[in-house]
């Protein structure tokens, strides 16, 4: 029975992963870094559930259960969840060390489960009997409308631990895959194919990045190439990206991807947190122009989706109806690529 979750990180993830749940009947601690302003964190949320009490989005009785949630710097404050869900930066040194702090920290048979992009679990697991009840619990950025997760579960990781984050998943109304750590982060595997591509392609100078975003956005998906990148991180990309493609024979395919989003993590061009990446923020309203390959370049991209999804669907051999909403809710779009 999960009833105490714990959520670990104020980033991007952690953050949304926290409001997220707030709208559920769950009792939250949520722990920030060493150098997180707590205080201010703590005055905020009660503003905004004092705001959602007056506007009557609430009743007095969820307020006062609301009111209790547990916001801080110390991890100990976790000692009773029953679920840990990390979010920290895409490092598995630091990830490792955390989780085996947290092993003597919080009760037994507590469930760990780590938010992470691209690290395996095995890699981050830390040893002895935790390991059976430890996996990836992958939400999606905006948390709050990507109505998809993934679990990516070890060797290791017990069913009972799968089936309680199962139930979990669906007492929050989300819709998940579950696949064992050698198929994992497959969404994300699908989208680099297409983002590789579309990189090459502004790359040969056939479109810019505001042409290539604009053109996938009116015939594809619900997001740009470029823009997602930027929203999500170029380091977390890069770290991401790297993790993927590191045991893939064909490798190289994706290296001028990768040496491109290294080259903007070397100038400090991190994204929308730092302001620059692909683009500038605020960003400025450019008119986009026609260009003359863009009907053929739209077409390469879909078959670069479509091809990409039955490999993935083959390899991961997930029903095919599951993998088509996977996807449907991870792209944005009204039909998958099984229909
Ligand atoms: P982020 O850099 O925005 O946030 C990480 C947060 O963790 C920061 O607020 C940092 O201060 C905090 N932190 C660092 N060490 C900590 C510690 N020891 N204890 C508590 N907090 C600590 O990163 P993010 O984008 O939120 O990503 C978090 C995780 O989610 C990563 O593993 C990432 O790969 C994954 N993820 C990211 C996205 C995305 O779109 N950004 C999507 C899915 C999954």
């Amino acid at each position: 029975m999960i009833s105490k979750v714990g959520i670990i990180g104020e980033g991007k993830m952690g953050t949304g992963i926290f409001n997220y749940l707030l709208d559920f009947n769950y009792e939250l601690v949520w722990i920030c870094s060493p150098v997180a302003d707590t205080e201010k964190i703590n005055r905020q949320f009660g503003k905004k559930i004092k705001r959602s009490l007056d506007a009557g989005i609430i009743d007095q009785s969820r307020f006062d259960k609301l009111i209790q949630t547990h916001i801080s710097k110390n991890p100990g404050d976790l000692h009773d969840c029953d679920l840990v869900i990390e979010a920290i930066p895409e490092i598995a040194a630091v990830k490792k060390e955390l989780f085996l702090t947290l092993d003597h920290l919080v009760k037994p048979g507590a469930i760990f489960t780590s938010n992470s992009s691209s690290i395996n679990p095995s890699e981050i697991t830390p040893p002895g009997d935790r390991g059976f009840q430890f996996s990836c619990l992958h939400f999606f950025y905006p948390v709050q409308l990507k109505n998809i997760a993934e679990i990516n579960t070890t060797k290791k990781t017990n069913g009972s631990t799968v089936i309680a984050l199962e139930s979990f998943l669906q007492s929050i109304q989300r819709h998940f895959i579950t696949l064992d750590e050698r198929n994992s982060f497959v969404l994300n595997k699908i989208f680099l194919d297409i983002q590789n591509e579309a990189y090459l392609i502004v790359k040969a100078d056939h479109c810019s990045v505001p042409q290539m975003d604009h053109l996938v956005r009116q015939t594809l998906f619900s997001f740009g190439i470029f823009d997602f990148c930027d929203s999500v991180g170029i380091d977390t990309m890069l770290a991401s990206v790297t993790n993927y493609t590191r045991d893939y024979p064909h490798r190289d395919y994706y290296a001028s991807f990768i040496a491109g989003l290294n080259k903007l993590v070397m100038e400090g061009k991190f994204g929308i947190k730092s302001q620059e990446g692909f683009y500038k923020y605020p960003m400025e309203e450019v008119l986009i122009n026609d260009f003359p390959a863009s009907d053929s370049i739209a077409e390469h991209l879909r078959q670069t989706w479509l091809s990409a999804s039955k490999r993935f669907a083959a390899q991961t051999h997930l029903p095919i109806e599951d993998m088509n909403r996977a996807i449907k809710e991870y792209f944005g779009t009204e039909n998958g690529p099984f229909g």
